[in-house]
């Protein structure tokens, strides 16, 4: 038999679970999740539609309260409290974005996964950032530039938000559009309501609309899968993973510690065991790029 015939056999913790996720739209986020949960884990997962808005909105009508991680967490404990207290496994999701931390120039899109665990009690979070990403909003004047904004945005496969553009009144505000009649219908009907006869335009972020974002989540998915099909060389409860690294990998020119990472720490979620991993040794070494000395 071959090796990885032999691990198909080996069953995940979460053979057979399903994991309930809030959402507000129907057909959401469950889809990029899916497919890494039923390969990976043998596990899947069934939304569980509830207005998630009162959460906050990215379109700002609601304020976010908190962070997208405790965001993330709260849409979990609402989902719980309003469905089934003994809700087994719930897992929600949350995305922000903004400039991103070291390139203020490149758009960013941080996305969080939270679970609550209550087969192996114990909660468990990944994110990543990604520059992959439409963001971008911009004040028009006409339709030339309504095109043109469109274009770069992807649109139509990725859909837009249009309001006035003085953006105090929060009725106006049109959401999901998907198509070039109704968009410039719409631009024509936020332009004559407007204050200063201009439109604003942004990106719509919401997943179901957002291929782009979707396919963030579903790398993201990915990452929690094989987190949850690792056990704790311990206590063999899921969720085994990299909690924290350390940078200064040696660099192969000059010998300086650089920016490269130089070791992981592994650490189990339940017990107190931990693992740390070296990467730096004789045949690996930092290339010159990532070192100060080398490449100021
Ligand atoms: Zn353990
Ligand atoms: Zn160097």
């Amino acid at each position: 038999m071959e090796a990885s015939a032999l691990k198909k056999t080996k069953l995940s913790p979460y053979a057979g679970c399903c994991f309930v996720i809030p959402t507000k739209h129907a057909k959401s986020i469950a889809i990029a999740i899916a497919l890494h949960f039923a390969e990976i884990l043998g596990a899947g997962v069934v939304e569980y539609i509830v207005d998630t808005d009162t959460l906050g909105t990215f379109s700002g009508e609601v304020e976010r309260k908190g962070n997208a991680l405790e965001c993330a967490k709260e849409k979990c404990l609402l989902s719980n409290n309003r469905l089934n207290k003994d809700l087994v496994l719930t897992l929600a999701s949350e995305g922000s974005f903004g400039p991103h931390p070291k390139m203020p120039f490149i758009p960013c899109n941080h996305e969080v996964l939270y679970l609550i665990d209550k087969k192996y009690d114990f909660h468990l979070h990944v994110s990543h950032s990604s520059t992959n990403t439409n963001y971008c909003m911009q004040t028009i004047n006409s339709l030339e530039e309504l095109h043109k904004f469109a274009t770069k945005a992807l649109f139509p496969s990725h859909a837009l938000i249009l309001r006035p553009n003085d953006r105090v009144c929060t009725t106006f505000i049109y959401k999901g559009i998907s198509n070039s009649e109704e968009l410039e219908q719409i631009f024509a009907k936020c332009k004559a309501i407007s204050n200063d006869s201009k439109v604003w335009v942004e990106t719509d972020m919401r997943a179901h609309v957002n291929p782009t974002r979707m396919s963030v989540i579903s790398e993201l998915a990915l990452k929690l899968a094989k987190r949850l099909e690792s056990l704790c060389p311990k206590c063999s409860i899921p969720g085994w993973g990299q909690v924290d690294h350390e940078k200064g990998l040696p660099c192969r020119e000059c010998g300086l510690a650089t920016e490269a990472v130089k070791s992981k720490t592994l650490s189990c979620i339940k017990c107190d065991h931990i693992e740390s991993l070296a990467i730096a040794c004789a045949e690996k070494l930092a290339e010159p790029e990532f070192c100060f000395n080398c490449n100021p």
